[in-house]
């Protein structure tokens, strides 16, 4: 007779995958997945959203509590399936929210694999070959961009954050040796343009310097660094007594798709070192998370144009260009495959020209004696994390596959000449104005105006001229309106899903100038779409002059 926990322990075991091959139970597995991916399928309809917008009950949510007795495999399944219904479809043409992709099949597959065998890229010892397939995808990636694959290195950490995070972390290693040990010495600064991402901020609270040892350098109207700015305030930082941890060069700002001179900023520190004699190099990182995969463009003759793109695709591709080509100049590189390079989450990885930079944060043995008992490669004696997961490089070298240069070149091309086609619309019509012109991404920031102002002027005294200031906040608040018609609808399942974003930049006054966003990455856009995003600001122009 089996006792109540061997009864309990039998029934278990069927919801684990058999660890020897089970024709039977192998085909249980793969089916209760793909009925799952049935029941997924009955949430679509044409709207850019699975299943129904579903108000979110916090207060429910936190008095569940754990059950007493095991449920089925079936059961478990069909309500995780339901934690899908309300999200919206990434890859919904009719989805233009942010910076999401939707993952390619391979890329879902190369996450799904080591879900079920669980590599740990920690050591070798634990991941084997996944070990090798974080070696190629670093490889594949550092060709790529220019860096020297045989003294690069990499790994994958845990987002674009992570990766940032990283580039400081060792930077502040070169400006202020053995801080490991013996802590912060000096106050130390992260200088970065004031459109660099947040994760400025976050690395500097993390790391110990302190948030207010972000310098933000002031940007151009094309949301670049100006770099005559940044000798100045790199001498005035040094007066102060303060050392440089990291300069960061934004390829790709998260709104606009602002592009930094990354070649101008490394002639800068250059001239630094040698003009105040300094004992150490102030380390750049390139924060490329959004803009690497316009690597693939480093080689394409765009007089002969092979791909056939329009021309209007050519010149914002050639404009991304002439900055991306140059990313091998940084000392350090962070990458995002789960942004433009259509994987799963989370897939990034941090690159280093010099991969003998991970000397400086590694452990000693002592200090790490489970692991890392055979073999050579052990990245977990210099990442920060322990346990790293094998989905990351798997799903990064599925695309990098799928894709070749030539796939990824026509993917990009296609989703530019998109949002470049919307442009040549909001550019026709008297009453929105495309902010970010002079950005040549897949990213449209614009605002739409009432009837009766003069877009010719109005957005660019509201930028420059302090009495414009009521003008400005009234315009903010109209065009947070005309978006929440948009979402409404959208919620409905009706017109197309945008995003606002509350301040693309500030006026040279200092207030936030807020912005329509449309960010085109789904490869099922096409010019219906970009007409939908029309329809839905005139619908909700109408509306809103209906309620006035
Ligand atoms: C998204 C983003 C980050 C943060 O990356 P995650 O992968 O979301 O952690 C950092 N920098 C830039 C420019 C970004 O757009």
């Amino acid at each position: 007779m089996a006792t109540a926990y061997q009864d309990l322990v039998t029934q278990l075991r069927t919801a684990f995958p058999a660890p020897v091959s089970d024709r039977v139970h192998d085909a249980y597995f793969v089916f209760s997945f793909l009925r799952a991916l049935d029941q997924v399928d009955a949430l679509k309809s044409a709207a850019p959203m699975l299943g129904t917008p579903v108000e979110l009950d916090y207060a429910a949510a936190r008095l569940k509590t754990m059950a007493d007795d095991p449920t089925t495999l079936e059961s478990v399944t069909a309500e995780l399936v339901q934690y899908l219904s309300g999200m919206f479809i990434w890859g919904h043409p009719r989805a233009q929210i942010n910076v999401v992709p939707s993952p390619t099949i391979p890329s879902i597959i190369g996450g799904l694999l080591p879900s079920i065998y669980n590599p740990n890229l920690v050591s070798e010892e634990s991941s084997r070959q996944v070990s090798l397939a974080e070696v190629e995808a670093i490889a594949m990636t550092a060709a790529l961009v220019g860096y020297d694959p045989a003294r690069a290195d990499g790994v994958f950490t845990f987002g674009g954050t992570g990766t940032l995070l990283y580039g400081a972390k060792i930077g502040l290693e070169k400006a202020m040796p053995d801080v490991r040990r013996k802590g912060l010495r000096a106050p130390a600064v992260i200088v970065c343009s004031d459109r660099a991402h947040y994760a400025c901020l976050t690395v500097a609270n993390w790391l110990g310097l302190g948030e207010e040892n972000v310098i933000a350098i002031p940007t151009t109207d094309d949301n670049q660094m100006r770099v005559e700015l940044l000798a100045p305030r790199l001498r005035e930082v040094m007066a102060d007594g303060r050392r440089i941890a990291c300069i960061v060069a934004t390829m790709g700002t998260t709104d606009a798709f602002g592009l930094d001179d990354l070649e101008a900023i490394v002639r800068v520190r250059d001239e630094i070192v040698q003009e105040c004699g300094l004992d150490y190099v102030p380390h750049v990182h390139a924060d490329a998370v959004i803009g690497w995969a316009w690597s693939v463009f480093n080689d394409y003759d765009f007089e002969a144009n092979p791909l056939g793109f329009r021309h209007r695709t050519v010149r914002a591709l050639a404009g991304t260009a002439r900055r991306i080509r140059h990313l091998g100049l940084a000392d350090s590189l962070g990458i995002d495959y789960h942004k433009t390079g259509f994987t799963p989450y989370i897939s990034s990885a941090v690159l280093l020209k010099d991969g003998h930079d991970f000397a400086r944060l590694t452990r000693r043995d002592e200090e790490t004696p489970y692991i890392f008992q055979s073999g050579t490669r052990h990245p977990g004696k210099y990442t920060l994390e322990t346990t790293r997961a094998g989905s990351g490089p798997l799903a990064a070298i599925a695309n990098l596959r799928l894709f070749g240069k030539r796939g990824l070149q026509a993917l990009l091309g296609h989703l530019v000449t998109m949002a470049e086609a919307l442009r040549d619309h909001l550019d026709g019509h008297a009453s929105t104005t495309v902010m970010n012109g002079d950005n040549f991404g897949p990213v449209t920031l614009f605002r739409v105006y009432p009837d009766g102002v003069d877009t010719f002027s109005v957005p660019q005294q509201e930028r420059t001229d302090p009495a414009y200031r009521e003008t400005l906040l009234q315009h903010n608040a109209y065009n947070r309106r005309i978006f929440e018609l948009i979402q409404a609808d959208a919620l409905q399942g009706r017109g197309v899903v945008l995003s606002l974003t509350d301040c693309y930049r500030k006026t040279d006054y200092g207030e936030p100038i807020n912005a329509l966003k449309s960010y085109i990455l789904s490869p099922f856009s096409d010019d219906q779409h970009v007409n939908a995003v029309l329809e839905s600001i005139w619908k909700a122009r109408r509306d809103l002059s209906a309620e006035s």
